[in-house]
């Protein structure tokens, strides 16, 4: 269903149109028209399948309503948008006035890391949109600069992320400093009962929008596993990629600041247009890396999770874990960053024994399994053994070392299917630096 078929105000709708856009996205459709309505709505939706226009577009509409009318304050927002880091505040930000160019309105960033004495002068104008990350919120309100009683619409942009990162009370401060007649819209990728618990504080009688907990409405992101032996392996596996023609753009992540660095500087000696993204770094900085990678000046951005979170770059082809997440949402999140609308995506994720744990439920928790690939010359010492072991099967695709003889990964072999083990992955090896994979008879 079209963008125009919805009540969009006409200099809204214009604006998303202008910008390209025609068809709604499943949770655009479904979260748009209750929050046009006036509802509170709790959403759930994966990365990548167009929030930010679902929260953005019905709270636009309500200001080009009314903007003539209503008086506006200095540093007393009528929309207000939490997001739990800076990057994806920007983001925000930037689609806030992308959709709401054909209004007069002041949107202010209010987001640490940003010199205090501009955010004030920015206040002290009449502002109508303020997007914000907690932290730097609570430090104005406390020092009574802002106003949060003419908030009409509070935001909640990727909400999980924002508890997981410690924001909870934050949070609830700034929903009790909105007016109570406010409306509510939170977003989020998981509900967990926490979360659940924060939204009946928050929420009254919501529109439950939920858009399947899948990975197959997000984009077409083929996903790839390499298993590595050490750290070393894994290296070479990664100099490997970076030399691949067909990696573009691609986003490395790793578990620690530290790994982004020096892998980084890596990458960089070995002749590549590679750079770090991580929280120690400075928001001029990230800012700076950012925009470098979507001019394509840096072609190879080594990041960790939550300096990485949100950040939209059309054309990253490959999203590379060198290290894998703990939190299998975390892997969504992190491939969720190729693929952006509907372009398709290759993840490819270095896997040591250590990992075992969290590729099991990386898998239960996309429903999809990764497929097995090996460089030519870098394949790892253990195979994973594909030979049948003539023993019956237990559950299908049980990853439990019951005891029974296992591959190296404690997979059970399981031939009575006729797959090849190792939870019936199919081996595929890549040919030479073209990075095509070659199907193959399962290797002994
Ligand atoms: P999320 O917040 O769910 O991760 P975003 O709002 O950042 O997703 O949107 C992801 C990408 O999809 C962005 O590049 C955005 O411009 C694009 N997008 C959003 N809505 C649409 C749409 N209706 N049609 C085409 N592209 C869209
Ligand atoms: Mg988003």
């Amino acid at each position: 269903m079209s963008f125009a078929e919805i009540n969009l105000h006409p200099l809204v709708l214009s604006a998303v149109l202008e910008s390209g856009y025609t068809e709604m996205t499943p949770v655009q459709l479904a979260a748009i028209p209750p929050a046009l309505q006036g509802r509170d709505v709790l959403a759930t939706a994966q990365t990548g399948t167009g929030k930010t226009a679902a929260f953005l577009l019905p709270s636009l509409t309500r200001l080009a309503a009314d903007t003539a009318i209503v008086r506006r304050d200095a540093a007393a927002p009528r929309i207000l948008v939490l997001a739990p880091t800076r990057e994806l505040a920007r983001q925000v930000l930037t689609a806030a006035r992308k959709y709401g160019k054909n209004l007069r309105l002041n949107t202010v960033e209010v987001v640490g890391g940003l010199p205090y004495r501009e955010q004030l002068r920015m206040l002290a104008k009449p502002v109508d949109i303020v997007v914000a990350t907690p932290g730097r919120l609570i430090d104005h309100l406390d020092r009574g600069r802002l106003d949060l009683s003419k908030v009409e619409v509070l935001i909640l942009d990727e909400a999980d992320r924002m508890l997981d990162m410690g924001f909870l009370e934050d949070v609830e401060k700034v929903a009790a400093a909105c007016s109570k007649q406010r409306q509510t819209l939170l977003f989020t990728a998981t509900l967990d009962r926490r979360m659940a618990k924060l939204a009946e504080g928050l929420l009254n009688n919501p529109v439950r929008v939920e858009v399947a907990h899948t990975m197959e409405n997000a984009a077409k992101i083929e996903q790839r596993l390499h298993h590595a032996d050490d750290l070393e392996h894994k290296r070479k596996l990664l100099r490997h990629f970076a030399a691949c023609e067909t990696v573009g753009k691609a986003i490395v992540f790793t578990a620690t600041k530290r790994d982004a660095d020096t892998l980084a500087q890596d990458l960089y000696d070995a002749g590549h247009a590679a750079g770090a993204l991580h929280g120690d770094m400075n928001q001029g900085q990230r800012n700076r890396t950012l925009d470098q990678l979507r001019t394509g000046r840096i072609r190879l951005l080594v990041a960790t999770d939550v300096a990485a979170r949100g950040i939209d770059v059309k054309d990253i082809t490959h999203v590379i874990n060198f290290d894998l997440p703990r939190q299998p949402e975390d892997y969504v999140h992190r491939i969720g960053r190729t693929g952006r609308a509907g372009a398709e995506g290759i993840a490819i994720s270095f896997a040591g024994r250590v990992d075992r744990e969290a590729l099991v439920r990386i898998e239960r928790y996309t429903k999809a399994t990764m497929e097995v690939h090996v460089v030519p010359g870098l394949e790892p010492r253990r195979p994973i053994s594909t030979a049948p072991v003539g023993r019956p099967s237990g559950p299908s695709r049980s990853f439990r070392n019951d005891g029974a003889r296992s591959d190296a990964w404690g997979r059970s072999a399981r031939p009575q299917d006729g797959r090849p083990a190792g939870g019936g992955r199919d081996y595929v090896a890549n040919k030479g630096a073209t990075h095509k994979p070659t199907p193959r008879a399962g290797s002994k």
